[in-house]
């Protein structure tokens, strides 16, 4: 899809055109510009000439999940994976190409940053799914930090909130970040009913630097703090997500240490079983289940994540693995 020109096309019609245009791509769903008869033949036929419907993808399938892997206009390639649950679908977008922030058990940290994506970009990944099935939740967590492309992520999240696009509630759509303060405390200013989530994987900042780079630059301490004032802003729970690493996180120690951070009526944690990216091990079921249990002993707010799309490279981290 290719809809850089649309904004030169439209300069000189009214302002309506623009929500027009929108609701046929994003509501519509419209594949051609020769579908959207309520347009004048003059103006569809500069924007078949000028812009572009189609999305370049590839799909891969498993049980409950699908991968599309799209290619953009300038040839790079993205991933975007379906999943269906029993009462929902969700999308998990990505909101860069690669990522520069080098996470040691991420395959998307291993491609570096390629660029930004658009908006458009980003809602693509929407519609790929969106033009066969009904999407009901967004997640930011597939390849790049969406808080390091803020702007871009919060102009799609405005569509996809948009009850003339695609309709999805703010409470829908969630955002997952390392931490990047400044993207958290921007987010608390919106006013906006979106999810953060915030990938903590360490429960010290010496351990944490060792899987993640940017601990570096944005300490626990701080980030914590950032978080508080969030909540204290916004009344919503955050979520921390934390990648279970056979031997390098999951040990009784550490999840001793979590759980002295971890309290607060609004966190909730997410454990993840580290999915292969060859690099590290995931632990046995047995060390997560102690690793759950002594956290909720401790009276945190525990979830597990459901785990799928390791078998065609779907699952968390695993983006762009195969290239
Ligand atoms: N860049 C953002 C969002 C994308 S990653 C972030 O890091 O939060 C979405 C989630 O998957 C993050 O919590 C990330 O740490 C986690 N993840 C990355 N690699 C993983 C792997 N190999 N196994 C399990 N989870 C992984
Ligand atoms: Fe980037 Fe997130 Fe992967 Fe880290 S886990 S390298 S921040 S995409």
């Amino acid at each position: 899809m290719n809809l850089k020109n649309l904004e030169k096309i439209i300069e000189k019609e009214p302002a309506f055109r623009k929500k027009q245009i929108q609701k046929l791509i994003y509501q519509d769903l419209i594949t051609s510009w020769d579908e959207a008869t309520v347009l004048s033949l003059k103006l569809r036929e500069d924007l078949k000439k000028e812009t572009s419907l189609d999305i370049n993808a590839q799909f891969f399938e498993s049980k409950d999940v699908k991968k599309a892997l799209i290619t953009l206009s300038d040839g790079l390639q993205i991933e975007a994976v379906l999943m269906r649950h029993e009462d929902r679908n969700t999308v998990c977008v990505s909101s860069q190409v690669g990522c520069a922030l080098g996470c040691k058990f991420c395959a998307t940290g291993k491609l570096g940053l390629k660029r930004n994506l658009t908006a458009e970009e980003i809602l693509e990944q929407v519609l790929v799914f969106e033009r066969s099935e009904p999407i009901n939740n967004i997640v930011f967590m597939g390849m790049g930090e969406p808080f390091l492309n803020y702007d871009n992520v919060l102009q799609a999240i405005k569509i996809l909130n948009n009850e003339n696009a695609f309709n999805i509630g703010a409470r829908h759509i969630s955002i997952s970040t390392v931490g990047i303060i400044e993207g958290i405390e921007k987010l608390s200013n919106e006013n906006l009913q979106v999810n953060l989530a915030i990938s903590i994987h360490a429960p010290n900042n010496i351990l944490r630097s060792r899987i993640m780079p940017i601990s570096k630059k944005y300490s626990l301490e701080n980030i914590l703090k950032a978080v508080d004032k969030y909540i204290e802003k916004t009344n919503r729970k955050v979520m921390f997500e934390y990648t279970l690493i056979n031997d390098v996180n999951d040990s009784i120690n550490e999840a001793r240490e979590l759980a002295k951070i971890m309290r607060h009526p609004l966190y909730l944690v997410n454990l993840i079983k580290y999915n292969n990216t060859k690099e590290f091990k995931a632990p046995s079921n047995e060390k997560i289940e102690n690793f759950k249990n002594y956290l909720i002993k401790g009276g945190i707010h525990v979830t597990e994540r459901f785990r799928f799309g390791g078998d065609i490279h779907a699952a968390c981290g695993q983006l762009c693995l195969k290239k």
